[in-house]
């Protein structure tokens, strides 16, 4: 049996009923395969591939708190610190009912290789609970929030984990958080980005993955003779990537048509009204179904949709594996020419693979959604030298990085033969500087 393949069936022996982690590894160490079978025998003797897929360490914890009623609930919380070769564990913190920890692994284990992607000195890790945010009051938030730091803590600083926000995490749940360490540390530090401006948070940051994801996609196009202005593009999710996808591609000239949320899709022909959207889920915190009353020439539907409609590109920004091979085929019926990933995996294996093999140029989350990782460690390096930089600065160093990740994958995929093939040229790229750093700190 070759390496990567003794490898991926040890990871589903000795980590059952994790799917999503299962499916993660597949698909990396998969790609990774022509690298890995150059170099099999050092890095057999090295455990490396071993080394890569176990994580550096891994936290479950009780979250005890008490609701506005009196009566007291228990959460598990979460932080897998997967790897840090290149620097301090850096990844977000999913509050949603349906976390688990195989679903953090594969995050986690995902980080590690977008975090290499964007150029930074930031390892892999994630984190999160089963805590569903929704229906909850502000105290009930706080709660929460307060007693996952109180065991947080322990375990992140600026210099070696630097949590972030993800679903249902936003700027609220980050301030409670940071509120809770600072008092329980005494020290103020930038131990967690997506930070409010108040206190230490960087302009750019709640636009950075929307945009960063169209400023990659923009440079992807325009590298295969196609101009991203007129197109009519199909977006899942209406929370923060989404939304600020959505206005990116409208800045760029582009007419995204559609949302979705865990309820409903929406379907605009005329485009989404941006200003209706975010009043809808940004004020209001409410369902899309809102969207009629604000344009009644635009079609809601209940449950998932979004890829029957004829669209250009579709940009799935909602959660994982919310793309089928039966959704695939409906884009590639629809003549849909890029698929570029804003949620992390939110494609599955078969229809990435059904995708590819019918010409649509496909880049995977680990470098289409790094805009959002990538503004977290430059609010880390503003925090650090305690200055703020300006919105068109931060945006302007994102753009730049955008554009590299994805010559970086582009030249990669090149390198090994697989030219076009951007999930294989992510993977290798992203995976090359973790290696070398790995190799070069000994058997750590
Ligand atoms: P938000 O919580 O702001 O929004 C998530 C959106 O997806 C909401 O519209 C939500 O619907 C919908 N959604 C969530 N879970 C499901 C589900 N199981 N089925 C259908 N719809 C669902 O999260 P973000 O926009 O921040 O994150 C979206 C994706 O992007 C995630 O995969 C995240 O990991 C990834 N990502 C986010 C980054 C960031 O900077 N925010 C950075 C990199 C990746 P509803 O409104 O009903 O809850």
């Amino acid at each position: 049996m070759s390496y990567v393949d003794e490898v991926i069936a040890q990871v589903v022996e000795k980590n059952p009923a994790q799917p999503e982690f299962h499916q993660a590894v597949k698909e990396v160490l998969e790609s990774l395969r022509v690298v890995v079978e150059a170099n099999e025998e050092a890095y057999r003797k090295d455990a490396l591939l071993e080394r890569l897929v176990n994580p550096e360490r891994q936290l479950v914890f009780r979250v005890p708190w008490v609701d506005d009623k009196g009566q007291v609930h228990v959460n598990t919380g979460y932080r897998v610190q997967f790897n840090s070769a290149i620097g301090p564990y850096k990844g977000g913190l999913r509050l949603h009912p349906s976390v688990n920890l195989g679903i953090i692994k594969f995050l986690g284990f995902e980080q590690v290789f977008k975090n290499s992607l964007t150029g930074l000195p930031i390892g892999g890790g994630k984190g999160g609970s089963d805590f569903d945010p929704k229906g909850k009051s502000d105290r009930e938030i706080m709660a929460f929030c307060q007693s996952f730091m109180t065991e947080l803590y322990k375990y992140i600083g600026a210099d070696t984990d630097v949590p972030a926000g993800d679903i249902g995490t936003g700027a609220r749940e980050i301030g409670y958080m940071f509120g809770q360490y600072k008092r329980i540390r005494g020290v103020y530090e930038g131990v967690l980005t997506g930070k409010g401006l108040s206190y230490g948070g960087s302009l750019a940051r709640t636009e950075a993955t929307g945009y960063g994801l169209l400023y990659l996609t923009q440079e992807m196009l325009k590298c295969n003779g196609i101009d991203i202005a007129g197109k009519v593009i199909a977006v899942s999710g209406a929370g923060n990537v989404a939304i600020y996808a959505i206005e990116k591609a409208q800045q760029m000239g582009a007419k995204p048509v559609t949302c979705s949320d865990s309820t409903g899709w929406v379907y605009d022909p005329d485009g989404i009204d941006l200003a209706a959207l975010k009043e809808i889920k940004e004020v209001k915190r409410a369902r899309l179904s809102e969207y009629k009353n604000y344009r009644p020439n635009a079609e809601y539907h209940e449950g998932k949709g979004v890829w029957s409609v004829k669209a250009d590109i579709a940009l799935p920004c909602a959660t994982q594996n919310e793309l089928d091979v039966k959704d695939a085929e409906m884009l590639v019926a629809n003549g849909c020419m890029a698929v570029c990933e804003g949620a992390n995996m939110p494609t599955t294996l078969e229809a990435t693979e059904y995708l590819q093999k019918n010409g649509v140029l496909f880049v995977p989350g680990k470098a289409a959604n790094a805009g959002g990782v990538a503004t977290s460690a430059l609010e880390m390096s503003q925090n650090s030298e305690r200055l703020s930089w300006t919105f068109e600065e931060v945006d302007s160093k994102l753009q730049g990085i955008m554009v590299n990740i994805f010559h970086n994958l582009d030249a990669a995929a090149k390198k090994y033969g697989f030219e076009g093939n951007y999930v294989v040229g992510a993977n290798i790229a992203g995976f090359e500087k973790v290696v070398d750093a790995m190799t070069a700190q000994g058997i750590v």
